[in-house]
């Protein structure tokens, strides 16, 4: 069936270009860039409200002062008066809500400023809020994330990403946090401090915070490739659902298409057997008619040529019956030819054949059977048609005229028997004559 198969094909490109598709978009989704789909936040601490320290408060001798402080430029001169002397710049990133920046959505951080001096680092605090540790009026308690950020490339901007912030030691062991809450929190930042390194020694350092900026994927690769993951094995899945249903759809359509044909077939049989009977049966009588009786005549035939079965006929022919016709009309002259023919009938084998040879003659044809068996039941047909009554008003009687197979012709055998049928109607009728 071309249909289904371009069906099939069609399903076949549907399922392939599903498949392609996906394929295509997880390739895209795989080879972008993640920083296409970055979310970002950028402050500029000039925008701050910023602050400058020395540490005079650990008893150092280290001085920070402003170089220009509206563009939060200031200066450091580090003394080493104690063991890890350090200068401050912090901003303080709390809103008008009263809160800090929530950074737990980014992975990284950039700097970007100017720094001259001697050192190779710079240490940066995110300090974080969270009602577990932090006492309102007391910024100590904040959680100091800390991380050491290399400070050489600061004009190009250093970056460094939140996973690398620890809790400074010295606050949990100051605070006396239990272990399970030292790590590094990013939810509610209200200072970013910035220190001079301390590996650092002596000298000025001049350093300026321009901007930094926060970075953050909205999926993480690991998001992504469960998702992909996820979407092609559901993808997969429905696919060959559909393809099964579809299958299983093709498959009772085709089942239907067979019943259908085998049905159609059947019928097609029966009306053929019923026209072929019809075209072999008399309508009148019911009998064989001259095509009918053709098959078995050749069958006789060839028993007696092949086995020499023998094979005889009787011819029988109403006596009279114009007559009947003439005094009762037609239509009891062909009731007369119904009985007559079902006479004949029902009192001879199912093997024998009864045919109506012409109006008011039939022909007997009887296989395996002899001449003298012949005329036996011809003569029993003679007496039965004889009183059986077949209209009241008259007696019905036919002559018969038998005679058997003898020879390979059948023309010859009819004609053998029609002679001894013309010399019972010249014998008087209501005889059965025999041709042997
Ligand atoms: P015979 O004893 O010599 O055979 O006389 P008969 O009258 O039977 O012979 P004939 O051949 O002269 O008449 C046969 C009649 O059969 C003529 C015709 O009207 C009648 N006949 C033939 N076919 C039918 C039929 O189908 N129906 C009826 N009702 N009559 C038929
Ligand atoms: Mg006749
Ligand atoms: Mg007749």
């Amino acid at each position: 069936m071309p249909a289904t198969r371009l069906k099939n094909l069609h399903a076949l490109s549907r399922f392939d270009a599903t498949l392609g598709l996906l394929a295509l978009l997880s390739i895209i989704c795989v080879l972008t860039p993640k920083d296409i789909v970055t979310r970002k936040l950028e402050i500029r601490p000039s925008e701050y409200q910023a602050n400058i320290a020395g540490d005079s408060y650990s008893g150092g001798k280290s001085e920070a002062s402003w170089v220009d402080e509206k563009a939060r430029r200031w200066r450091c001169i580090l003394s080493d008066a104690i063991y890890a002397p350090y200068c401050s710049f912090q901003i303080s990133t709390i809103n008008e809500n009263w809160r800090g920046l929530d950074l737990r959505a980014f992975n990284k951080m950039t700097i970007v400023g100017e720094y001259l001096g001697e050192a190779n680092y710079i240490r940066v605090y995110l300090r974080n809020r969270h009602p577990r540790y932090y006492v309102l009026g007391d910024e100590t308690t904040t959680k100091y994330n800390q991380a050491e950020v290399p400070i050489a490339n600061l004009r190009n901007g250093v970056g460094v990403r939140l996973q690398d912030f620890e809790v400074a030691d010295w606050w949990l062991v100051q605070k006396k946090i239990p272990l399970k809450e030292s790590h590094p929190e990013f939810n509610d930042v209200i200072y970013i401090e910035f220190q001079t390194s301390s590996a650092l020694h002596s000298g000025t350092h001049e350093i300026q915070i321009e901007k930094i900026i926060w970075q953050g994927n909205y999926i993480s690769n690991e998001t992504l490739y469960r998702g992909i993951a996820l979407v092609w094995a559901a993808t997969i899945f429905l696919l060959l659902l559909l393809r099964l249903t579809r299958l299983k759809a093709e498959l009772q359509s085709t089942r239907n298409y067979q019943n259908e044909l085998e049905s159609i077939n059947k019928l097609l049989n029966l009306q053929n057997k019923q026209f072929e009977d019809l075209a072999k049966t008399d309508q009148l009588t019911g009998l064989l008619n001259r095509i009918g009786i053709r098959e078995p005549l050749l069958a006789g035939l060839n028993a007696w040529k092949h086995t020499q079965t023998p094979m005889a006929f009787v011819l029988i022919d109403l006596d009279y019956f114009k007559m009947v016709n003439d005094r009762y009309g037609h239509d009891v002259g062909d009731q007369v030819l119904r009985k007559s023919a079902e006479l004949v009938r029902s009192n001879v084998r199912e093997s024998d054949y009864v045919a109506r040879w012409g109006g008011e003659e039939f022909l007997l044809m009887l296989p395996d059977t002899s001449l003298t068996q012949a005329e036996q039941i011809a003569e029993m047909l003679r007496s039965k048609l004889e009183t059986a009554q077949i209209h009241t008003a008259t007696t019905i009687t036919a002559s018969f005229g038998v005679a058997a197979l003898k020879e390979d012709n059948l023309d010859n055998l009819f004609k053998a028997a029609d002679d001894a049928l013309y010399k019972a109607k010249q014998n008087g009728r209501n005889c059965v004559y025999t041709n042997g």
